[in-house]
């Protein structure tokens, strides 16, 4: 592929040089958090040896360059989904607590006793259980859009799910138990037609799939620094300026007021009116650095190579006897899981790790997903722009012995 060098991508990633049980590490686990390159992780040590300091308070010079590079970053990420404003991007922990955050401010402001909350039958626990307890609180109800067998949504019964008590829609861009790409554009056109906004889980996207928000007319959109070659502990919450003024703060404290007395705080701008208290200074930063790794490769060719990857990974995985996938759209991206019969998805998982090899094992905090398939968890191989198709020969040969070992 043009311009994509696999080797000179491998040499960014120093743990990939590592061995695990005598073999060379061969990570597939990139749906539950992915590799950093050197850029993140040298840009994490020259924040703590260069400018370390709070932001958004001091007037000193550590505190003014590191405010700087922490605004710098969330320019950043509002180009990299072409949000229309920099003050719709706040700057969370991760995916989970911006679901939450939009649950709990978005639920307060917009949600009453007997108002319908629409989520999938392919949701992460993150996008499950914000609303529940929202449902629970307000005495509203959830309703879930089913999927078929191939981990495909009915979109047919989302559009009899819609009405005039939907108050909200969020579902998840691609699946991280299935690997589903969802028809998120026509989900969004046909909740707006009812003007109910839509929050998307992006968590298992952005590293994958160019996301343009404006483009979407999405109203929220969540993901984490994590799972697209940045450091844990900082995400993104997107949201469009209309309803994030409209909604009320959410944690209380330092950088989210504006003044404070005993009788009455009042509150700062967005982005700031959602960001109480000292955030992942570092993390925050150099999500940037992740971001700017991202854009040199090009997410372009990131899913030509990661999609070509996925089909070899896909038709070599089925020579394996016995093997069923669990998620089987046309529209997949790079996460393939499978059971495999008479073996237990643990034992695979335990043996591969012998092998060096990474995988998930189990429900993928999607325990409504494996319900539906009437199994208990599944192996998930998750691609990342690393991975060659050596790996994938290699993951075969693991899974086959493992069978052999195992039945
Ligand atoms: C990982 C993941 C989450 C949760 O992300 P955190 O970084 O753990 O907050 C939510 N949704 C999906 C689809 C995920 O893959």
């Amino acid at each position: 592929m043009k311009n994509f060098d696999i080797d000179k991508i491998r040499a960014d990633f120093p743990i990939l040089k590592r061995q695990v049980n005598g073999k060379p590490l061969i990570y597939l686990d990139n749906g539950a958090t992915t590799q950093k390159p050197s850029k993140v992780i040298d840009a994490i040590v020259s924040y703590y040896s260069d400018m370390n300091s709070n932001i958004h308070r001091g007037v000193h010079y550590l505190s003014q360059i590191s405010t700087d590079a922490f605004e710098v970053a969330r320019r950043k990420v509002q180009s990299f989904i072409n949000a229309s404003h920099e003050y719709e991007v706040i700057i969370t922990n991760g995916t989970t607590h911006s679901i939450n955050l939009v649950a709990s401010c978005y639920g307060k402001a917009f949600v009453h006793a007997g108002d319908e909350i629409v989520i999938s039958a392919m949701e992460h626990h993150s996008n499950i259980v914000p609303w529940q307890m929202l449902c629970e609180e307000k005495g509203a109800k959830l309703k879930v859009i089913p999927m078929d067998e191939q981990g495909v949504l009915d979109i047919e019964v989302y559009k009899e799910l819609l009405s005039d008590r939907t108050k909200i829609v969020s579902i998840t861009y691609v699946s991280n138990a299935l690997g589903t790409i969802n028809p998120v554009k026509e989900i969004i056109r046909l909740a707006h037609e009812r003007n109910v906004p839509v929050l998307l889980d992006a968590a298992q996207a952005v590293q994958h799939l160019k996301i343009d928000v404006q483009e979407l007319d999405v109203d929220f959109l969540a993901f984490s620094g994590h799972k697209m070659y940045g450091p844990t502990g900082v995400g993104v919450l997107y949201g469009k300026e209309k309803w994030l003024n409209a909604m009320p703060p959410y944690q209380g404290g330092g950088d989210m007021i504006k003044e404070v007395t005993f009788e009455k705080t009042t509150y700062n701008e967005l982005p700031l009116k959602f960001e109480a208290g000292t955030p992942n200074i570092e993390a925050g930063i150099c999500l940037a650095n992740a971001i700017d790794y991202i854009e040199e490769i090009g997410l372009d060719q990131i899913k030509a190579y990661e999609d070509e990857l996925l089909n070899y990974a896909t038709t070599r995985l089925a020579e394996v006897e016995g093997i069923k996938f669990i998620g089987t759209s046309g529209q997949k991206s790079s996460v393939i899981s499978f059971v495999i019969e008479g073996v237990h998805p643990y034992d695979v998982g335990v043996i591969l790790d012998k092998l060096g090899i990474a995988v998930r094992t189990g429900h993928h905090c999607a325990q409504p997903v494996m319900d539906q398939f009437r199994i208990s968890g599944t192996v998930r191989a998750s691609l990342a722009m690393y991975n060659t198709k050596e790996e994938v020969d290699s993951l075969v040969d693991g899974v086959k012995r493992a069978v052999n070992m195992l039945k």
